[in-house]
């Protein structure tokens, strides 16, 4: 396994009280090498907080998250991280945008200007390195985001919803980009979104989540005879999507 979660529980100190809010609880999962994981749940059940810990930004309060069989014990640059909204400096253009990543690395000047222009063009914004982010759309912001943090060559790339903010037009387009990159870069991905649809036409697998407390109901592996044509009009696509949908559906039925 490239991520292991084993038993991860994470509780936050609640004010005036001695008893602190679980978020996540004995949460046991893998990731294997170059695979494309999604997490689906319903708002506030701990997919954010999951991600964080994955990071290394925050640490589990039990339990032990391992990559390449190491625990996680800060951030590092083995994994590149995509928001929902990501924060690109507006004083830079794209490709200093892109830039940024490498030179943390301190990749050389010449080199590092090359290598974000080929970011820029694997995720189709080959012309618009001169733009700042004001001039572009939100599509493309993400683009740009996508192309900063693959631009370091992270190991695995962690995304939170990257896509929720776009129309959904755009998010289509880009959610065929990204499997395009995965399939090009062999890159291990952990997706999370609140989208059904998202998760079932991204993933080879499907994480669902429950929430109070967060814990992975299910994972559902999701596999077409065919990538080819319209992968939302399979039959299939509809049976994944129901048996998602009835899983989440308990477990609001159960909240409520
Ligand atoms: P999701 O991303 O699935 O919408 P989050 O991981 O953001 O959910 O949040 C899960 C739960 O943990 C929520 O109830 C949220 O209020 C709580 N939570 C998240 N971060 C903190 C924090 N820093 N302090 C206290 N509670 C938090
Ligand atoms: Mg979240």
């Amino acid at each position: 396994m490239k991520i292991e979660f084993r038993q991860v529980t994470k509780e936050f100190a609640v004010r005036d009280s001695d008893r602190p809010f679980r978020a996540l609880d004995g949460i046991d999962l893998g990731v294997r090498e170059g695979e494309f994981l999604t997490l689906v749940g319903p708002s506030g059940c701990g997919k954010s907080t999951l991600l964080d810990l994955l990071t290394g930004l925050t640490a589990p309060t039990s339990g032990e998250i391992r990559i390449d069989g190491v625990p996680v014990e800060g951030p590092g640059l083995d994994r590149g991280i995509v928001f929902q909204q990501y924060a690109l400096f507006p004083w830079r253009t794209a490709l200093g945008n892109v830039e940024f990543g490498l030179e943390a690395k301190a990749v050389p000047r010449k080199e590092r200007s090359a290598l974000a222009r080929r970011h820029l063009d694997l995720v189709g914004l080959g012309g618009f390195g001169d733009r700042y982010p004001h001039e572009l759309s939100g599509g493309m912001r993400q683009r740009v985001a996508i192309a900063r943090s693959l631009a370091f060559d992270p190991d695995v790339l962690l995304m939170d919803e990257p896509f929720a903010a776009l129309d959904a037009q755009t998010r289509e387009s880009l959610q065929e980009e990204l499997l395009r990159i995965w399939e090009k870069t062999g890159k291990t991905i952990v997706f999370i979104t609140h989208g059904i649809d998202e998760a079932v036409y991204l993933g080879q697998r499907v994480a669902v989540m429950s929430s109070r407390p967060g814990r992975v109901r299910q994972v559902i592996d999701v596999s077409f005879d065919s990538r080819e044509g319209d992968l939302r009009a399979d039959p299939r696509f509809g049976e994944y999507r129901h048996a998602i949908w009835t899983l989440l559906r308990e477990e609001v039925a159960s909240v409520a």
